[in-house]
């Protein structure tokens, strides 16, 4: 499969295999529609989120240098209890904090290389397009009113088929993620229903809306704003795997509900999670990696390689002793490209919309980017495209190992 135009294959979590993601004709262009889910602005700058992030841009950066554009959202999730907990605790704004935090999110990811989202829209400003979605839920036979508007989870054949769950263990999760609620008259009819909208507690922000005034629930938003910014369906759908239930599974129901139309995506991606002394990478265990201290010990282009080791679906245990070996790595590439400006750069989009740099290149390095390239394309595997890379070094290919990182790691710094 030499110099070929993109044929992207990814593990899609709903169908249990690799799917062949085929990019659609948008005006004469081929675009990809990609929505991640992003950050609850209180505290978000570990290593585990950087991961994912990290591993989507790998992704934006691939398919664009094959000359496919993509329109990438990111969603803000700006209304979130833990986010009004803190703001409570620390007697500030909650608007304010989450700007705040936004503004410190784009600051790591942006000096790990990551190119910005097309679009990052906030909850709090989007209630509109969410209420319409929540209205049209209710019109259509698919939420009911009583303590708050739920979704009839019953209404959506194939609830618990993206995360593969059964009823019994869908109920434990929503336990074990205090998101189970009330069951029984004047509150939700059945434990997987869940709401689209509900009452704001004091000191918390409000709507006006004919559900009463109120706050929006934490699935909707990413229907609304996925379907504001991509349109009815999507490419891909990304996400930490934690998310799967509940969050991706009530997306695809509501989503679908919403429009008639089937997938609302056509793959879900998923990305492992990242353990710290044993645990899962999280703010209740108090075992962050923050991305701030990964880049105290070594150059930006190093913690994107370290990320890239790992197969993004799989869980992985973040280590010093493997971010050493990566910047060992790091800098054996800072050496080769010395002369060369200290940023990496971004991989340029061929004109030919062939996967690749221009034509005119080595023989040699032609033949290693299209290693590169077959690797990548194949459900995103960095890890082989380390061993790619790692080749070209050996042979002192320099424009091949500038094309790899430029994908690898953006424009993260070498130094
Ligand atoms: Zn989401």
């Amino acid at each position: 499969m030499p110099d070929t135009s993109l044929a992207l294959r990814v593990h899609d979590t709903l169908a249990g295999r690799k799917v062949r993601v085929e990019p659609r004709e948008e005006r004469g262009r081929k675009l990809l529609r990609l929505y991640v889910c992003g950050i609850t602005p209180y505290d978000s700058g570990h290593i585990g989120h950087a991961f994912t992030f990290c591993v989507y841009d790998v992704l934006v950066r691939f398919v664009e240098a094959s000359g496919v554009r993509v329109r990438y959202v990111q969603n803000v999730t700006d209304v979130d209890d833990p986010l009004f907990e803190r703001a409570r605790r620390d007697g500030v704004d909650w608007r304010e904090l989450a700007e705040s935090e936004v503004a410190v999110h784009i600051r790591d990811m942006g000096s790990l290389g990551w190119r910005v989202p097309d679009f990052m829209p906030r909850v709090s400003g989007e209630i509109t397009p969410i209420l319409r979605a929540a209205t049209k839920l209710h019109s259509n036979g698919y939420a009911y009113k009583t303590d708050a508007l739920y979704f009839d989870a019953s209404r959506y054949r194939g609830y618990g088929n993206l995360s593969h769950r059964t009823r019994r263990s869908m109920i434990r999760k929503l336990r074990e993620e205090g998101l189970l609620g009330t069951v029984g008259p004047g509150a939700k009819q059945d434990a997987l229903d869940f709401p689209l909208w509900r009452s704001s507690r004091p000191e918390e922000p409000a709507w006006p809306s004919r559900f009463g005034e109120g706050r929006p629930g934490w699935h909707i938003e990413c229907s609304a704003m996925a379907m504001r910014y991509l349109g009815e369906q999507i490419d891909i759908h990304g996400g930490g795997r934690d998310l799967a239930f509940s969050h991706h599974e009530s997306e695809r129901a509501q989503s679908e509900c919403l429009t008639g139309k089937v997938p609302f995506a056509r793959a879900w991606m998923h990305t492992g999670l990242v353990r710290y002394e044993g645990k899962k990478m999280s703010k209740s265990l108090g075992n962050l990696v923050l991305i701030p201290q990964a880049l105290e010990r070594a150059p930006a282009a190093a913690v994107r390689l370290y990320l890239a080791s790992h197969r993004y679906g799989r869980d992985w245990e973040f280590r010093w002793s493997g971010l050493a070996q990566a910047a060992r790595l790091a800098e054996r590439v800072r050496i080769l490209l010395a002369g060369e400006r200290a940023g990496v750069g971004t991989a340029q989009p061929a004109a030919t919309g062939r996967v690749g740099p221009n034509k005119g290149m080595a023989a040699g390095t032609r033949r290693l980017v299209d290693q590169f390239n077959r690797v990548l394309a194949d459900d995103l595997d960095t890890p082989g495209a380390l061993r790619v890379l790692r080749t070209a070094l050996r042979e002192g290919d320099a424009p091949a190992v500038r094309w790899m990182m430029g994908i690898l790691a953006g424009t993260a710094s070498l130094t």
